[in-house]
C-alpha cells in the first residue's frame, strides 16, 4: 500500500506551476500559472535547467520578434533541457522518464526553402517559448523534428546549450574555416566564445576582439591566440590586427555582435578575397556603409548566416556528447552564474553589468 502511494505520487502532475512571464520590456513577473494541457502529439517536460544568455537579456530589455509571443503576457525562455513527465498518446520515441533536450524551433520541412535544403530560411518556422518555468509543453513540430534523448554522458546544463552550439556550427561550416587559417572573431558573448573554442578545434589561429577585460580573459581560456580590446581608435585596432597577420588581414572575420559599427569594422579587417560572416543580427532597418573598392577590387565575400537547422542540431549534440573538454568549457566558462527561477531578474542585472556570460536558471519546484 505504501509503495503504491509512493508510485502514484511520482506520476502526479500538479495543476499549477511557477513561471517567469514577459509582460513587456523590463517587466518580467514570477507567478503561478496553469500547467499546459498536452495534446496527443505533444510532450510535457519538467524543466531541469534553462539558460539565460545574450538573446534572453536583449528580449528582457527590448522585447523580441520571435523569442516572446505577440500576445502578452508571453511565456519566456528558449534554451533548456529536462525530463518528460507525460507523452501524448500519438508520440513516438519518447516516454515519461526520458531525459531530453529540445531546441526552440522547427522548420516546416514543406516550403520552397525547406525543400531546397535552405532550412534556416523556412517560411513557416515555428518557435517555442516558455523555458523559464517549472514545466514546458513541447509541440508536435518540435517533438518530431528537434527533440533528442540525452545520453548519460551529458549533464542537463551542458545539454541546455545545444541551441547555441548548433547555431555556431552552422556559422562555422558556412565560413569554410580550415586548418592554419587566421580567423578573427568580433564579440565575446556566448556565441563569440563558442566560435573561439570551435575555430581552435578546426586548427585555426584565432584573434578575438571585444570590449571587456573579463570577457577577453574568458576568450583566452576558450583558446584565443590573440585578444584585442576595441577602442575609439579604429585605425590602431586595424593596424594591430594587420601586425598579427603579416600585414594582410585574417582570412575569415566573424561578426558576432550585431551592431552597425562592428559590421563595418569586419569588412575593414578581412584579407583580400577573404570572407566576412555577418552572424550577429542588427536591429530591424539598420543600414551599414561599405567601401565598394574593398568589395569589388579586393573581392570580399560577404555572407549572412542565421539560426540553425535540425541537421546542425544533431551534429551539435554528437559533438557535445563526445567532447568532454567542450562540455567543461561550457559549464565553467560560458555558464558563469546560477540562479533559482524566482531570481531571474537578478540574472539579467548581472548580465547587464557585463560580468556574466550566461546564467543557468533552476526551477525550484
Ligand atoms: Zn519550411
Amino acid at each position: 500500500m505504501a509503495l503504491d502511494t509512493l508510485k502514484d505520487k511520482t506520476n502526479v502532475i500538479p495543476k499549477t506551476m511557477a513561471a517567469c512571464r514577459f509582460y513587456g520590456p523590463r517587466d518580467i513577473r514570477y507567478e503561478k500559472v496553469d500547467i499546459p494541457e498536452i495534446k496527443d502529439e505533444e510532450l510535457l517536460v519538467k524543466v531541469k535547467v534553462a539558460i539565460s544568455g545574450g538573446s534572453s537579456l536583449k528580449t528582457y530589455l527590448r522585447g523580441h520578434p520571435v523569442l516572446v509571443n505577440k500576445e502578452l503576457p508571453s511565456p519566456f525562455g528558449h534554451q533548456f533541457s529536462g525530463e518528460v513527465v507525460k507523452a501524448g498518446d500519438k508520440v513516438k520515441g519518447f516516454q515519461a522518464g526520458n531525459k531530453i533536450v529540445a531546441v526552440n524551433s522547427s522548420p516546416c520541412l514543406k516550403c520552397t526553402y525547406c525543400l531546397s535544403k535552405k532550412v534556416s530560411l523556412c517560411e513557416n518556422i515555428y518557435f517555442l517559448n516558455g523555458a523559464f518555468a517549472d514545466y514546458i509543453c513541447i509541440p508536435k513540430e518540435i517533438v518530431e523534428n528537434n527533440t533528442y534523448l540525452l545520453s548519460n554522458d551529458l549533464t542537463f546544463e551542458a545539454a541546455a546549450e545545444l541551441e547555441s552550439l548548433a547555431v555556431v556550427l552552422h556559422g562555422l561550416e558556412r565560413s569554410h574555416i580550415t586548418e592554419g587559417q587566421i580567423v578573427c572573431i568580433l564579440g565575446t558573448g556566448s556565441i563569440g566564445l563558442l566560435f573561439t573554442a570551435l575555430s581552435k578545434e578546426l586548427g585555426a589561429e584565432v584573434i578575438v576582439i571585444g570590449r571587456s577585460d573579463f570577457k577577453l580573459n574568458l576568450a583566452q581560456e576558450m583558446g584565443a591566440d590573440h585578444v584585442l580590446k576595441i577602442s575609439e581608435n579604429e585605425e590602431k585596432l586595424i593596424r594591430d590586427v594587420k601586425n598579427i597577420t603579416n600585414n594582410i588581414g585574417p582570412e575569415v572575420v566573424i561578426e558576432a555582435v550585431g551592431k552597425k559599427e562592428t559590421w563595418e569594422l569586419a569588412t575593414k579587417l578581412v584579407k583580400k578575397g577573404g570572407l566576412v560572416n555577418f552572424f550577429g543580427g542588427c536591429k530591424k532597418g539598420e543600414k551599414v556603409e561599405l567601401d565598394t573598392y574593398r568589395l569589388h577590387y579586393d573581392e570580399l565575400r560577404l555572407i549572412g548566416v542565421f539560426h540553425h537547422t535540425p541537421e546542425y542540431v544533431r551534429k551539435a549534440l554528437k559533438l557535445l556528447e563526445k567532447n568532454i573538454s567542450l562540455q567543461e568549457k561550457i559549464t565553467s566558462k560560458l555558464i558563469t552564474h546560477r540562479y533559482p527561477l524566482s531570481r531571474l531578474i537578478e540574472a539579467f542585472a548581472m548580465q547587464q553589468k557585463g560580468n556574466c556570460i550566461q546564467a543557468a536558471i533552476y526551477p525550484e519546484n
